[in-house]
C-alpha cells in the first residue's frame, strides 16, 4: 500500500508532538502537514524540530483547510470546538479522521457522529492497548456481578488537564454501565461533596484527583461486602496513546464510512 499521509492539529501540544514522534517511527506512513491554533508560537517551525526528530521539512501552519487537503489521514488531539470543526472538513475533504480529544459537548459529539457518515472516523477517550483491554475487562466483569457490587471508577492526572472525569474515566463507567445493561447518564455519580445521602444501589461513581506530571492512572473497582475487585491501568508515557492514534490511522485506510473505536481497531468487538 502507498505510504499514508498524515496530518497533525494542534501539532505543538503535548500530545501533538508525540504523535508526531509515533508517525515518525511508524512503517506505511509519514507526517504530511502539521497545524496549530492561529496566533500559536509554534506557527512557522518545523514539527520535527519542535518534537526532537530534527527538520523534516513540515512546517506548522494555521489553515486546517489546506491540511485536511494534503494529508490522507488526520490525528485531531486538540480541543472540543477544534475537533467538531475538523469533523465537518475531514467530510468535505474525505479525509480519514482519528479523533482523541476528551470533553466534547453532546454538539461537538454529533458533529464528529454526523460526519462519520461520509468518512471513516476513529475515535476513542483512551488509545493505549492496556485502557482498551481494561474496558473489556470491565464490561465482562459488571456483566458477572449484581448490583450488591458497587462501582466506582477513580482516576488522577497531571496538573494541566482541563476536564474532569478523564475521558477515559468516562469510557470505562460506560463499558460496566454496558456490562450491567444500564444507560451510564442514568445511574453516574459525579462530584461528590457535601451531604450527599447514602450511595444509591446501582450508581457508578467517579472521583478525580489532578496533580504533578501524572500522565493517567484509572481503577475500576467492584466493591462488594468483605471484598473488593480493582482493574488498574497505568500509563508511563504519551507514546502509548500516539502509537495507538497511528495504529488507527493505518487501519481506517480501507474502512467504509463510520465511527469505530479502539476496540475494534484491536479486534476487541470481533
Ligand atoms: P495540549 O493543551 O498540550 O495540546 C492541545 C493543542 O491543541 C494545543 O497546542 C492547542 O494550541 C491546540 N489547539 C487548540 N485549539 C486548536 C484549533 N482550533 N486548531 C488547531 N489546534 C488547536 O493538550 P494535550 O495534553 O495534548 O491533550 C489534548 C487533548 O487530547 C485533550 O482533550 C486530552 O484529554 C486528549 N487526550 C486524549 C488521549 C487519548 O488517548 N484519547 C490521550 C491524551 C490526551
Amino acid at each position: 500500500m502507498a505510504e499514508l499521509g498524515i496530518g497533525i492539529v494542534g501539532a505543538a501540544g503535548r500530545m501533538g508532538l508525540a504523535l508526531a514522534r509515533a508517525v515518525a517511527e511508524a512503517q506505511g506512513c509519514a507526517v504530511a502537514a502539521a497545524s496549530e491554533r492561529p496566533g500559536h508560537d509554534a506557527i512557522g517551525s518545523d514539527i520535527g524540530a519542535l518534537a526532537g526528530l530534527g527538520d523534516i521539512g513540515v512546517a506548522i501552519g494555521d489553515d486546517p483547510g489546506s491540511l485536511f487537503a494534503a494529508a490522507g489521514a488526520v490525528l485531531d488531539f486538540t480541543a472540543p470546538k477544534a475537533s467538531a470543526h475538523h469533523a465537518k472538513l475531514a467530510a468535505d475533504s474525505g479525509t480519514i479522521l482519528v479523533v482523541g480529544t476528551t470533553g466534547l459537548e453532546a454538539e461537538e459529539q454529533a458533529a464528529i457522529e454526523a460526519a462519520a457518515k461520509s468518512v471513516a472516523i476513529v475515535q476513542a477517550p483512551n488509545f493505549s492497548v492496556g485502557v482498551n483491554l481494561a474496558m473489556a475487562l470491565t464490561e465482562q466483569i459488571a456483566r458477572l456481578l449484581d448490583e450488591d457490587f458497587d462501582i466506582e471508577v477513580v482516576e488522577m492526572h497531571h496538573h494541566h488537564k482541563v476536564d474532569a472525569p478523564s475521558g477515559t474515566a468516562l469510557g470505562l463507567g460506560r463499558a460496566a454501565a454496558r456490562g450491567r445493561g444500564v444507560d451510564l447518564d442514568g445511574v453516574a455519580e459525579r462530584g461528590r461533596d457535601g451531604i450527599t445521602g447514602a450511595r444509591k444501589r446501582g450508581a457508578i461513581g467517579f472521583a478525580s484527583l489532578r496533580g504533578g506530571d501524572v500522565v493517567g492512572e484509572h481503577t475500576v473497582m467492584f466493591a462488594g461486602a468483605g471484598e473488593r475487585i480493582e482493574i488498574t491501568h497505568k500509563a508511563g508515557g504519551r507514546e502509548i496513546f500516539a502509537r495507538g492514534a497511528v495504529r488507527a490511522a493505518l487501519w481506517a485506510r480501507d474502512k467504509p464510512a463510520g465511527l469505530y473505536s479502539m476496540a475494534d481497531v484491536l479486534g476487541f468487538n470481533a
